[in-house]
């Protein structure tokens, strides 16, 4: 066995977060992969790489007995199981550990423990940590749950004891929903998680994520690193994590820190962990969850409190008595999950080929991600693609720091959520710390009207000054042109764009025929890497890459890929995938996996009826009727992988029989 090797039972940026801590430590990684990653950066940079399996995580990166065999085969002496996949599966621990290898993580039974959300509260409440109000076992009928229905009110939550990532969980607003959602909720927790066991709790309509970074060793010693908020969130998953929280007094927290630091104590807490509370409005702290592993969002802990979280987790799997030193947390730093998403399309999935990719560099920038040109994002894992963090003096220097980064950042080949980031930074709601864990759901109609605006705006900015370094400006010679969202698969056509020479310079106004779209730009510099202009009254730069009709142009944190090309040329239903035919034909969002086929054909079927569901990066996307009629054509075939713009479904509309 070589003391040196440790295996990663993961992927991405998180085996390539670990691998940096194993090399500062004079320690090798053993990496997996699976067939969908044989180009991903984490097998290039390891120190040796191993396949495991197909694409699909149950047929890969779940493989427990195939993961043991390579690290015993390969000589390793421990398995770091990263985030996510196993890393807090019980039985895959002791499983390592009866093989004689080391566990990077607590013990089994430990997270065993934890991972029971219900058993957690049963625990939380003997030590006396505040718990919302709600059931501390397993609920299987209304009848267990009337009288603290009655006593409790709604909304509450009813959630899969064994659930995590945002999902099994379902608010209920009145008695009427009440017993269908039971059913519900137990028939997905036993669906997605294994068990159907669920509990109620109330329901906190604008709470703050607040959770505590703990860490014991296996000398009894336990220390806490403070706290992070993470309130901004969407499907109950977070999307912006910072340190400290606006929100949190000095001391606030003070008195529940030391009470969890005892528990770690009581519990011979040996690893990593993180407690994770709601905080109410009126300042109260109630126990959600523990989580047996290391989070996502520890970089903005280590920005802070110049710690390596991943070293302290393997020093203490070693069994090494650890020495914290005293130390208070500096400045504030934030974290933004770059996801392979679309905001304006309700979050979807978008996996895809990256064109290209860069992230600025520069001190107090973190950038953890295994993106590189070409590289294909596949459809089967997790939508997180990479992680920005900063540090800054102040929570507002942070703030200004990551819409720098952010503004830097080059994302294209697929929809991503870097301008959504830069738009809710800079919102005065997030200045202000107006976030709460209901924020973007609640305001999310004005929002992203907003950003779908601005998006647009700059869209079409982008479009008029790659038209002007084509030539095509000319008030007489432009008869209109179209452009292809390479992204969204979406055409804008009719589009005009005029030039206006002036004593104010070279003014731009580009519009679509029945003006509907109009913007104006004055061009203060042009280059050929991009030009310089103003646009109600600020200056941009907008950053063009251009290949024959294709370009790529950025604004800011906008980016953007189309093709132009001239009025009257191929119609754009010709090029390829498209996002919508007609009315009545359903054409596929986003690379996906047929799961369920809902309706037949010949079916006669409502609009809005749910046809078809495709899952994509661990998220099942419901295919509805667009209008009422019989199913003409579907893709029926369960397990059948579709690509975004490849025709669904074709309905018939009654009035045709
Ligand atoms: P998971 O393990 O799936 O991450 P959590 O229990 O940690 O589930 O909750 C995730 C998020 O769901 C929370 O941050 C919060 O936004 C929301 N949530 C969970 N329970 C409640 C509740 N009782 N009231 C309001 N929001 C809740």
């Amino acid at each position: 066995m070589d003391i040196s090797k440790v295996l990663i039972a993961n992927r991405g940026e998180c085996a390539i977060r670990i691998h940096n801590t194993l090399k500062s430590m004079g320690m090798k990684s053993v990496m997996i992969f699976s067939d969908a990653d044989r180009g991903s950066e984490h097998v290039r940079i390891a120190d040796e790489a191993y396949r495991v399996g197909s694409g699909p995580s149950t047929e890969s990166y779940l493989l427990q007995d195939s993961i043991i065999e390579i690290a015993k085969s390969s000589d390793c002496i421990a398995i770091h199981p990263g985030y996510g996949f196993l890393a807090e599966n019980a039985e895959f621990a002791q499983k390592v550990i009866d093989v004689g290898l080391l566990w990077i993580g607590p013990n089994p039974d430990l997270i065993d423990l934890f991972g029971d959300k219900v058993a957690a509260r049963r625990i939380m409440q003997e030590f006396e940590i505040p718990l919302l109000p709600g059931t501390v076992d397993p609920v299987e009928d209304m009848s267990e749950i009337a009288d603290l229905v009655s006593a409790i009110g709604f909304p509450l939550i009813i959630k899969a004891a064994g659930g995590g990532g945002g999902k099994g969980m379902r608010v209920v607003n009145s008695e009427d929903d009440l017993e269908s959602s039971l059913e519900i909720c137990k028939s997905e927790a036993q669906r997605s998680f294994g068990k159907s066991a669920v509990f109620v709790e109330k329901y906190i309509q604008r709470g703050h994520h607040i959770e505590f970074q703990i860490l014991g060793d296996k000398h009894g010693q336990a220390w806490h690193f403070g706290h992070r908020e993470c309130s901004v969130q969407r499907r109950h998953q977070k999307v912006i994590e910072e340190t400290p929280s606006v929100l949190i007094q000095d001391g606030e927290t003070d008195e529940l820190l030391e009470k969890l630091v005892d528990v770690c104590k009581e519990l011979k807490y040996d690893s990593l962990g993180t407690f994770e509370f709601l905080k109410t409005l009126d300042g109260k702290y109630y126990f959600l969850e523990m989580n047996t592993r290391l989070q996502v969002e520890h970089s903005v802990t280590e920005m802070t409190w110049d710690v390596d979280l991943v070293q302290l987790q393997i020093d203490a799997a070693f069994g090494h008595r650890l020495q914290i030193k005293t130390q208070e947390p500096k400045g504030s730093a934030i974290e933004c999950r770059i996801y392979a998403e679309d905001p304006l399309r309700n979050f979807a999935p978008s996996p895809g080929v990256i064109e290209t990719v860069t992230f600025p560099e520069g001190p107090n920038i973190r950038v953890d991600s295994y993106l590189r040109d070409s590289l294909e994002i596949p459809i089967f894992y997790d939508p997180m693609i990479a992680k920005l963090t900063v540090w800054g003096q102040n929570r507002n220097a942070a703030r200004l720091k990551m819409i720098e980064v952010l503004k830097n950042s080059r994302l294209h080949g697929i929809p991503n959520n870097i301008g959504f980031h830069e738009f809710i930074l800079r919102s005065n709601d997030f200045g202000a710390g107006n976030i709460h864990t209901n924020f973007l759901n609640e305001n999310w109609e004005k929002l992203s009207e907003e950003l779908r605006d601005e998006r647009k705006r700059f869209q079409l900015l982008s479009v008029a000054v790659a038209r002007m370094r084509l030539g095509w400006h000319s008030n007489h010679s432009d008869h209109g042109f179209r452009i292809l969202d390479k992204e969204s698969n979406e055409g804008l056509e009719n589009l005009k764009c005029v030039l206006i020479v002036d004593q104010g310079g070279h003014h731009l106004v580009i519009t679509d025929n029945d003006a509907k779209l109009r913007v104006e730009l004055v061009i203060l510099d042009a280059q050929k890497q991009g030009m310089l202009i103003l646009h109600r009254s600020k200056p941009y730069y907008v950053a063009i890459e251009q290949d024959d009709r294709h370009f790529k142009c950025s604004i800011g944190a906008w980016n953007f890929d189309f093709d132009m090309y001239e009025a009257g040329s191929l119609p754009i239903s010709a090029l390829g995938n498209v996002s919508k035919v007609s009315d009545n034909v359903v054409i596929s969002p986003i690379n996906g996996k047929i799961i369920r086929v809902l309706s037949h054909l010949g079916d006669t079927v409502e609009e809005g009826q749910v046809l078809l569901i495709l899952e994509a990066m661990k998220m099942e996307n419901e295919i509805r009727a667009p209008m009422s009629g019989e199913v003409e054509i579907i893709v029926g075939d369960i397990g059948l992988s579709v690509e975004k713009g490849q025709v669904l479904v074709q309905l018939k509309s009654q009035s045709e029989n």
